[in-house]
């Protein structure tokens, strides 16, 4: 905290997975003897770089550009890019922190890594965004590579980004390869992608409900956020006889009172990703209550699956999902949670899973990306589905295996050791590097 002051949530995520860890590391005095937490929280290299473009009113726009390589011990470098005015090198400090964790859990041989800027994507024309993207990678080209460092999407850096970054690294390395995932299915990319950290982190709520013999089937879910992760996180949600009742972005939230049909969905989809409308214009469209300035956790719910920020689920918002009998919580976003509204959940015993472990679909899929590029091969939605599926299992296994205490399941617990073992002990066998 000296050494950076003003890096709040990066200092919320190192707290959170040292609290948690903190009895295991004294049972295993070998880690802390290597120094393995002092070097976890320092990453291996920051990047930091203007980007400056045009706007279409021929005006010169900067912005700042950042890639943090957290981690390299198990793999490349990997994680996302995100553009919001929100970021900062602390925001993406914790996210590369987390990441590291993350990428361990899902089994695959993948580093740590989050990158982006503060550029806003909203009101930018498709050319803004290009000749933005195309800046951008102009300066990150030289330090990413398919062996070194892969990124992909995050908040504000979907399908359309991704594809004008890989144009431009295509043109300024010659070269086609696997540098970014998340690529259109025409040029690299993998089905069920854009689904699967949605998807995913529904499977690892399914788990969690299995586990205490219950099911999404006529549940009540809240869901927070409208953009990849929400929408896919909604489809799954309905599929398995789930009631989606509240979708949000950061102007209020959709109140679906006898809960979101299949035609709501479709046109979802076509409002966020085609025409980059507002959820206010669905409401009115559909006559679905907006609730303006309002976050989705004050609706009666039995299950809540935050898919929009971080910090976006304070301790407040805690007591009043308690108070309404929710019973299980799993995170879509990236520390959507704050402190005190885990040690909340964690109290009261609900079922509660971390981001790092329910959302690590997304970059599970991306590796099996990775995977089918170096092969040159393409497999069908239902195989990478099912590969999606058993990773989401496996990391519920292995919370299930480390984090067991006083005969149920913390999942904080869970993820932060079992995808620490494999970080640390890497770093072990590569000495002091
Ligand atoms: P998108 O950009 O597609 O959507 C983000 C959504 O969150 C939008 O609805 C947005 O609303 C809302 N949002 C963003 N910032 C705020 C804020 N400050 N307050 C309220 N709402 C906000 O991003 P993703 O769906 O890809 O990412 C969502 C979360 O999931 C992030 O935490 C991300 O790190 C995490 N994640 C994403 C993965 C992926 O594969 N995409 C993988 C793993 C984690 P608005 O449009 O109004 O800004």
């Amino acid at each position: 905290k000296q050494r950076d002051p003003h890096q709040p949530e990066f200092h919320q995520a190192v707290e959170e997975v040292v609290r948690s860890l903190w009895p295991f590391l004294e049972a295993h005095p070998h880690y802390m003897q290597a120094g393995i937490i002092e070097r976890m929280v320092e990453p291996e290299r920051s990047i930091i770089f203007r980007v400056p473009w045009v706007d279409d009113q021929g005006r010169v726009q900067v912005n700042r550009g950042f890639r943090i390589q957290m981690n390299s011990a198990i793999g490349p470098y990997k994680g996302g890019l995100r553009f919001h005015p929100s970021v900062n090198i602390g925001v993406l400090k914790f996210l590369a922190f987390e990441q590291v964790f993350k990428n361990s859990l899902t089994s695959l041989p993948m580093g740590g890594g989050k990158g982006g800027s503060d550029f806003n994507p909203k009101g930018k024309s498709d050319n803004e965004v290009m000749r933005f993207c195309q800046s951008f990678m102009t300066e990150l080209y030289r330090h990413i590579g398919a062996d070194l460092d892969v990124p992909a999407g995050d908040i504000g850096v979907g399908g359309r980004e991704i594809g004008f970054l890989f144009g431009q690294y295509k043109r300024l390395s010659n070269q086609f390869t696997s540098v970014l995932t998340g690529k259109g299915l025409a040029y690299g990319g993998s089905l069920i992608r854009p689904e699967a950290t949605g998807y995913g982190c529904v499977y690892f709520a399914e788990e969690m409900l299995k586990s205490s013999h219950s099911s999404f089937d006529g549940k009540r879910v809240a869901i927070s956020g409208s953009g990849n992760v929400a929408q896919y996180a909604a489809q799954k949600v309905m599929e398995l006889g789930g009631r989606v009742v509240s979708l949000s972005d950061s102007g209020g939230t959709l109140h679906f009172a006898d809960g979101m049909t299949a035609e709501q969905w479709t046109y979802l989809m076509d409002l966020k990703n085609v025409r980059r409308g507002r959820l206010e214009e669905m409401g009115t469209h559909f006559g679905v209550t907006y609730l303006a300035d309002q976050r989705p956790w004050s609706l009666p719910c039995d299950i809540a699956l935050p898919c929009a920020t971080q910090n976006e689920l304070d301790g407040e918002d805690a007591r009043a999902l308690l108070k309404n009998g929710c019973i299980c919580v799993a995170e879509g976003a990236n520390m959507p949670s704050t402190l005190e509204a885990v040690d909340l959940f964690l109290e009261a015993g609900i079922l509660y899973a971390p981001g790092k472990a329910s959302n690590a679909g997304g970059v599970a899929c991306s590796g099996l990306e990775m995977s089918q590029n170096a092969m040159r091969l393409h497999w069908t939605a239902g195989e990478v589905d099912t590969k999606l599926h058993g990773i989401m299992q496996s990391i519920h296994h292995a919370c299930v295996a480390h984090g067991e205490e006083n005969g149920r399941i913390n999942y904080v617990k869970g993820a932060n050791i079992a995808g620490f073992v494999k970080v640390a002990d890497a770093m072990l066998a590569q000495g002091v590097v």
